[in-house]
């Protein structure tokens, strides 16, 4: 059977033009896909079932007594965390939510450790964007600052922005100029027009030189800011003045160098000025297919998008507080679910720790890292693949993943479900 139109549930492009063909209940050939989202789809090594952990091994056991388990942890806690989410659809997010509000849990998303600087300058200066379509038909500048897509998103630049036609971008390539900040020479910069590098955590003082030549005030720009030259600064600024719809992606190499949310609010007031002059916009580079819903669900649900501290029994917020790493750090949570994210292969040494004295709980299709620390381990269906459900890719749109094949386990959304259910009838509610 061949099924169109199908979402890559990999990193933030989410993109819907995967041709899969599957047959009896087997995946046997992903089109379209770049190589990190056919590798997704075409299946990597399970967990088998069911995993409790005795005598320092993990022995197989039921759902039934593995939810058990996990429940009587949760509720016995005096402070869980639960961490993860980025891989899996809104609808786990959501029944997640509901278990974190009612066990008092903080739940933070892994946002936490990628774009949490960029939630924060959104919140204080806004965020003038667009759609990937807008940018696919109508933008003839592009820039990406400390984003190498062309390894981390393989087919942003292919189908949203340098190498793609669209309605008033029929010239493809030729009519469009592509401009990379980067503390160092990416693969994305070799494919560009201009590569302006940046001395490692200037980034903040690029952006205020490029704000400064905008608003007219050039003569206070040094003769090179960040280890950039102020010509070619200038020149910058005439591009984006003269273009007629440009936009500004930003990835890790933005949020997370130093000066994060302050880097983020600069970028973004740099676009909000350049509109003064042309269509500008501005987007952060999500990496895993659902981070972005996870934002979504929890800022509709608790007023705040990630690092929500149930604690007082209502959504608390306080980032670098009750973000994951600082609670681990501070070896503060004494239980941990983690849903969907390997924390034990990505996390500083001093959270993995903590992570591996306390109980943990994962529920994941696929072992990792953090399966070797955890004590219960529940495998899940793969969302996108074995069960549908909403995603939203990194411009905001939320798009439908489709079911190609019958799942063997259960979905995220049932586990946390089942485990809720339990908790509840633990506590006699
Ligand atoms: S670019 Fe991302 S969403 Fe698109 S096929 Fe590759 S991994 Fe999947």
């Amino acid at each position: 059977m061949i099924i169109t139109d199908v979402l890559c549930p990999f990193c933030g492009d989410l993109c819907d033009d995967i041709i899969v063909e599957v047959e009896g209940n087997k995946i046997i050939e992903v089109k379209e896909a770049c190589e990190t989202g056919v590798s997704k789809m075409m299946g990597h090594e399970r967990i088998a079932a069911p995993m409790i952990r005795e005598n320092g091994k993990l022995r197989e056991t039921t759902y039934e007594e593995a939810i058990t388990k996990a429940a009587e942890i949760l509720t016995n806690s005096l402070r869980p965390l639960m961490y993860g989410w980025g891989s899996t659809t809104c609808e786990a997010d959501k029944k997640g939510i509901e278990l974190a509000e009612e066990i008092g849990a903080i739940i933070d998303n892994t946002t936490s450790v990628c774009h949490a600087p960029s939630v924060l300058a959104i919140q204080n200066v806004g965020l003038p964007s667009c759609t990937l379509g807008q940018i696919k038909n109508r933008a003839d500048l592009i820039i990406y600052w400390g984003s190498n897509q062309a390894e981390a998103h393989p087919r942003h630049m292919s189908k949203y922005t340098s190498f793609t036609k669209g309605f008033f971008t029929k010239e493809g390539r030729k009519g469009k100029h592509v401009i990379v900040f980067d503390v160092r020479k990416t693969t994305t910069a070799e494919v560009a027009d201009d590569f302006v590098q940046i001395i490692p955590g200037d980034d903040y003082r690029v952006l205020s030189a490029l704000r400064v030549i905008l608003a007219g005030a050039g003569d206070v720009v040094p003769s090179s800011v960040g280890g950039v030259p102020k010509e070619k600064l200038i020149e910058i600024v005439d591009r984006m003045k003269s273009s007629r719809f440009g936009v500004l992606f930003f990835g890790m190499g933005l949020t997370q160098s130093r000066g994060k949310p302050y880097n983020v609010a600069n970028a973004i007031s740099l676009v909000r000025e350049l509109n003064a002059h042309t269509k500008f916009a501005v987007m952060p580079m999500r990496g895993h297919f659902n981070v972005t819903g996870f934002n979504q669900v929890c800022a509709w649900s608790t007023g705040f998008a990630f690092a929500v501290d149930f604690a007082r029994g209502k959504p608390w917020y306080n980032p670098g507080e009750t973000s994951t790493v600082d609670v681990l750090n501070r070896g503060e949570c004494d239980s941990a679910l983690i849903v969907a994210s390997d924390p034990a292969a990505h996390f500083p040494r001093k959270s993995v720790e903590h992570l591996a004295k306390i109980p943990l709980i994962q529920i994941d299709p696929c072992p990792n890292l953090t399966t070797e620390l955890a004590d219960i381990v529940l495998p899940a269906a793969i969302a996108g693949i074995e069960v549908e459900g909403t995603a939203y890719r990194m411009d905001g749109v939320p798009l439908r993943l489709r079911k190609l094949i019958e799942p063997v386990h259960l979905s995220d959304e049932e586990i946390l479900s089942r485990i809720l259910s339990k908790v509840r009838e633990i506590r006699g509610d």
